[in-house]
């Protein structure tokens, strides 16, 4: 065994199928008593049954919240925080809502409660991306981390099955990563290789269902795994390139992780053979090639042209994916970051 230091981040988690009738609950053991509720446009009717069901613990619903957490939007969330005289909020929603209720707190220390209705992992994790005029910029505090989150499964029935498999490979990539990272720790690693077994296992499942609610429990404990490793470990080459297309050329958050894992596992298992091996092992033995044969059966986007990347943009994507480079298990260089965007636009098998 090697030397290990492990720093948990305090998380009170509550996982099972109609659990999330718990919230009211969970916010008056905090001591709150006027939550705000926070969701997307798309799921403003679940936030309004939500707040409905919180009765006088609910004041509010604010439905504006966007992908990269633009502050314009922040600032009239928190307009509408204050009017309503809230002291809290229930973000019930993927990493977009997730990410408001996060700049919410990080500004005002309001306690969150969240609900999580994709495989984002935002929930466990201390960090915002927050927009201002185009740029993102990334922060970390205390605060930020949400106090309760709430797995309910059957909040995720209705997340469209592309989606479902998009979120899970976003997952999946942060408990890649988390296997080779500099401060990995024995907890880390098993959280990874069990969160993406169970989501290796379960996503068949959730295809041919998607209504099946124990496919929907296995992947989203899975999910709540990858996440917290992605909170508690530090990131690589692929959160370094998924951060540099999403910032630079706005390709979307999670088909982008879909397609650019099998590459950047591709890239980095030689390089970290032994502490990938359990994960190569569940893909038939080649992690890049086995997930990117995994996600082609899962009918996940395999190539960056098909999510509106130009090809004539491969080689600023390279100059930018490896100016302050993240620490990575393999050199990041220039040319073979090159060749491995490259395939990932055309959508090539890695070896
Ligand atoms: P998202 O939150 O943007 O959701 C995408 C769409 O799906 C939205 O319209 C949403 O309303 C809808 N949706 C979500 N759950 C649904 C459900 N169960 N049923 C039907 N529709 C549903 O997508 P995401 O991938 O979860 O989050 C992406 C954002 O989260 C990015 O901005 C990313 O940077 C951020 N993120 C942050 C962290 C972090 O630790 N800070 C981690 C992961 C992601």
């Amino acid at each position: 065994m090697n030397d290990f230091i492990y720093t948990s981040n305090p998380a009170r988690v509550i996982f099972g199928a109609g659990r999330s009738r718990q919230v009211a609950d969970e916010l008056r053991a905090l001591g709150c008593q006027r939550a705000l509720v926070l969701a997307t446009p798309a799921q403003r009717e679940d936030a309004e049954r939500l707040n409905d069901a919180l009765g006088g613990l609910g004041v509010g619903v604010f439905a504006g919240a966007a992908m990269h957490t633009p502050i314009e939007v922040t600032e009239e969330a928190l307009r509408r925080f204050e009017q309503l005289g809230a002291d809290s909020v229930v973000a019930l929603g993927g990493g977009s809502t997730i990410g408001l209720g996060k700049a919410i707190a990080y500004r005002n220390d309001a306690h969150q409660v969240v609900v999580p209705t994709t495989y984002a992992g935002s929930e466990v994790t201390p960090i915002l991306g927050q927009t201002e005029n185009g740029i993102k910029t990334t922060v970390s505090s205390p605060s930020i981390l949400p106090e309760v989150v709430i797995y309910d499964p059957e909040l995720t029935l209705g997340l469209p099955v592309a989606m479902s498999v998009t979120s899970a490979l976003n997952a999946m990539a942060h408990a890649v990563e988390g296997l080779y990272a500099r401060n990995r720790n024995p907890i880390t690693s098993l959280m990874a290789v069990e969160g993406i077994r169970a989501l290796r296992e379960s996503l068949p499942g959730v295809i041919r269902q998607p209504g099946d609610v124990v496919a929907r429990s296995s992947a989203l404990y899975g999910s709540w795994l990858c996440g917290t490793v992605l909170g508690t470990v530090g990131m690589a080459l692929h959160h370094k390139l998924c951060h540099t297309l999403g910032g630079s050329f706005n390709l979307p958050h999670a088909e982008t992780h879909a397609v650019m894992l099998p590459h950047t596992a591709a890239y980095n298992q030689g390089a970290a053979s032994d502490v990938l091996r359990p994960v190569a092992e569940l893909f038939g033995g080649n992690l890049g090639s086995g997930l990117y044969d995994f996600a082609s059966a899962l009918g996940a986007p395999l190539a960056l042209k098909d999510l509106g990347l130009k090809e004539e943009d491969l080689d600023r994507a390279a100059d930018l994916a490896v100016l302050n480079p993240y620490w990575n298990p393999r050199p990041v260089e220039r040319e073979a970051i090159r060749e491995l965007l490259q395939r990932a636009w055309s959508g090539i098998r890695p070896q």
